[in-house]
């Protein structure tokens, strides 16, 4: 992994300006026509540059890490910005990737939420991430004891939702042919809550010990099913929910001087609701007619990044507290973690005022500085 690492996951920012700590990466990715937008002769409204610079429309030109456009490849853009990642959480950082944009922008295809089976092509983030990690920690056994568990929540109405509800065993057992195994389980909510040092966390949710990519991928399958069981339409559901997939590592040196310091590192990987639920009330007349319902988590972690990526708010209130999502993404947002963003648009002109709000908020996400630290248990 060491050497496919490119730099770019966070620039150092120590004394710019008085401030220290990393920025959010930020990378912007344009997906291609759909076949109904191109079925309607629909133009692009956008123009991207080598120098990851996007214009849209004919004057508003906006500057990110990166800017992927409709041709790159997922390997291309998991290369560029999610390997770095890994790297440190094997160093025992932390790290959160997101996923934000209107829905059908390309978020879920770009994440790999919904990819299963062996990497292909075509699969997005997840299972590549899963399967890196899980070969890394293999080629480490034996220096270190590595443990690896992962869990996968649902914030859907506020309700935060645990997607391996059931046993760890049933859902390992039921590799093959998964889709008969599981049922609804009854009680899936869970509570978020903080510790003495201010930490959140989620009680009782279930964290799932792996050893294989073939495990990881049956967590992801189960949860992704548990979903769609929980909803009529898939779709419908995945626009306005918040899905978590989180990997835990903790590495353990078994020679040495330091046998008994073991780091603990997680990753946060997030496919988020469709932004156009994060509308204002200005826009309330729009959201009526388009039947929007709004998302309080999502509307809080715009504000949070409006507070956090605006130079003149500086010290002032973030309002983590305001929504389940937002108290989940704490450490993720200013604070303990090394985190990047992907802006999912449209290249069409019927979605230039929706890609317009993406591309402001990822502009301010760029400003946002972290203070990643190796966190041992
Ligand atoms: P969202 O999760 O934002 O609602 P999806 O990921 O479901 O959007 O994408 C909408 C559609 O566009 C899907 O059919 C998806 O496969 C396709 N799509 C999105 N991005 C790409 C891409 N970069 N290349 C090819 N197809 C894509």
């Amino acid at each position: 992994i060491e050497k496919t690492i490119e730099p770019g996951a966070g620039i150092p920012m120590n004394n710019h300006n008085g401030q220290s700590g990393i920025t959010v990466t930020v990378a912007v990715r344009v997906r291609p026509f759909s076949t109904l937008e191109a079925s309607h002769g629909q133009q692009s409204c956008l123009q991207v540059d080598k120098q990851d610079t996007i214009m849209i429309g004919k004057d508003k030109s906006f500057t990110f890490d990166h800017v992927f456009d409709s041709n790159t490849s997922q390997e291309q853009l998991y290369k560029s910005i999610v390997l770095p990642l890994i790297n440190g959480i094997f160093e025992g950082f932390h790290s959160c990737l997101f996923a934000y944009g209107q829905t059908g922008s390309g978020k879920t295809y770009t994440m790999g939420t919904s990819c299963f089976g062996p990497v292909t092509p075509s699969h997005g983030i997840i299972p590549r991430v899963v399967e890196d990690i899980c070969n890394h920690a293999k080629t480490m056994t034996k220096d270190y004891e590595i443990s690896l568990k992962v869990s996968f929540i649902e914030i859907y109405n506020e309700d935060v939702r645990d997607l391996l509800k059931q046993h760890s065993k049933k859902i390992l057992d039921g590799r093959s042919g998964a889709k008969d195994s599981f049922s609804l389980a009854p009680n899936t909510k869970i509570q978020v809550r903080e510790d003495e040092s201010g930490n959140v966390f989620l009680e009782g949710v279930n964290e799932v010990t792996i050893q294989t990519y073939e495990d990881a991928i049956a967590c992801l399958e189960s949860g992704a099913i548990h979903r769609a069981t929980a909803s009529h339409d898939l779709n419908e559901r995945s626009s306005r929910s918040h899905a978590v997939f989180t990997i835990y590592l903790s590495k353990r040196p078994l020679q040495g001087p330091k046998t008994d310091k073991k780091i603990v590192s997680q990753f946060q990987l997030v496919d988020l609701a469709g932004s156009e639920r994060a509308k204002r009330t200005n826009a309330e007349g729009t959201r009526l007619k388009e039947g929007i319902s709004i998302n309080t988590s999502l509307l809080a972690l715009m504000e949070v990044i409006s507070v956090l990526g605006d130079e003149k708010k500086r010290g002032s209130h973030v309002p983590y507290r305001r929504s389940k999502l937002t108290r989940i993404l704490t450490n993720s947002l200013g604070g303990n973690s090394k985190t990047a963003m992907i802006a999912c648009i449209s290249p069409s002109e019927d979605s230039m005022q929706e890609t317009l709000n993406t591309l402001k908020y990822a502009n301010r996400a760029r400003n946002i500085r972290n203070k990643p630290v190796v966190n041992y248990d």
